[in-house]
């Protein structure tokens, strides 16, 4: 079988079907970009050429388990088998300005075991094919269809490190962005990382139109590895010239994304390195509330009068700042909170 977002397979499949290009436009649109269901895309090729293709192209990669929607703002959580039988969790984020974004996973579990995630928690499973996570956004695409909404932003920051799953993500990435298939603006990906100097690198040569974003969570490498313990392997110095070589390579500021955990990353201290490691950096700060987990009783959220005062600090000393909120905190779905269960 030839997956469908298997470009050169499909056209080989063309040949073979001497199918008109026309055709497979539209049969193609019908899927990517109307959402409609494989059957009903399908039905835009002529009888003869239907049934063939349909014999041979496989549409869909993941089994959708069980939809969870939350009752206090517009995220939905979607939790998927893959075909080697791991769950993996998507995230729809209805956003108030009408945008609507997708979290997607990129790994069954994960290896960075960051110690404020709860998919971190679990260990590794599997990576994701490029397949599975094209799906993921397909797949959401048809849950919105009868909302009138579409997916608009892809933001790699579900479950797994994208940056230890290269291949797959940035073969995804270029059929997000193709106008053949997803047709979505580059700059409407986004790929999170907490810190592989190298990979980071490398994804801004690759990607140069996605939006890279560094979990950075703390400038005191001591710190950083107790919440992160890959940091051990990368200094922050290492690091910052990682990030100010994405910067330049993308030619607008980083995102570095920045938990607040009260009394762990969030004292003067703290404010004084992150000041220290964007001096000169082109970057945009953003602070992202602690969503707790049950693996990590010890680590609290920054109440949010010291986010603010935080935020206000950083903003005085000349840096870019947005304090972020995440949704679906009543259905697991926040940053930090995907995981299975079972
Ligand atoms: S924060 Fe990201 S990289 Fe760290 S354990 Fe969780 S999923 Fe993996």
């Amino acid at each position: 079988m030839v997956s469908i977002h298997d470009c050169a397979g499909i056209e080989a499949l063309r040949h073979r079907l001497r199918l008109d290009p026309d055709m497979l436009r539209r049969w193609r649109n019908a899927f990517f970009k109307q959402h409609r269901d494989a059957d009903e895309a399908f039905r835009e090729l002529p009888p003869l050429q239907r049934a063939e293709l349909a014999a041979a192209v496989t549409c869909h990669h993941l089994e959708l388990l069980e939809r969870h929607d939350s009752q206090l703002d517009g995220a939905s959580k979607l939790l998927f088998r893959t075909a080697r039988g791991h769950r993996i969790e998507t995230v729809i984020l209805r956003i108030a300005s009408g945008r609507t974004a997708v979290c997607v996973s990129s790994q069954a579990g994960c290896a960075a075991r960051c110690g404020f995630c709860a998919t971190g928690h679990m260990g590794f499973a599997q990576d994701l094919t490029a397949a599975e996570i094209l799906d993921q956004v397909a797949l959401a695409n048809r849950i919105l269809r009868p909302e009138g909404r579409s997916i608009r932003n892809v933001v790699f920051m579900g479950m797994g490190e994208p940056l230890h799953n290269e291949e797959a993500v940035y073969q995804s990435v270029g059929i997000l962005q193709s106008p053949r298939y997803f047709d979505l603006a580059p700059g409407r990906i986004l790929v999170s990382t907490v810190g592989i100097p190298d990979a980071m690198v490398r994804c801004a040569e690759r990607l140069p139109r996605a939006r890279v974003a560094l979990s950075l969570h703390s400038a005191r490498q001591e710190q950083r590895e107790r919440l992160i313990p890959l940091a051990r392997r990368y200094p922050l110095a290492q690091l910052r010239a990682a990030a100010a070589a994405v910067a330049a390579q993308q030619q607008r500021p980083l995102m570095i994304e920045y938990l607040l955990l009260d009394g762990v990353n969030d004292t003067t201290e703290d404010l004084a390195a992150l000041a220290d490691f964007l001096h000169g950096l082109p970057a945009h700060v953003n602070l992202i509330p602690y969503n707790p987990i049950a693996d990590a009783p010890h680590l609290h959220p920054t109440p949010s009068a010291r986010r603010r005062e935080f935020a206000a600090s950083l903003s005085a000393l000349g840096f870019r700042v947005t304090v972020r909120y995440s949704l679906g905190a009543d259905i697991a779905a926040a940053c930090g909170q995907l995981v299975h269960s079972r």
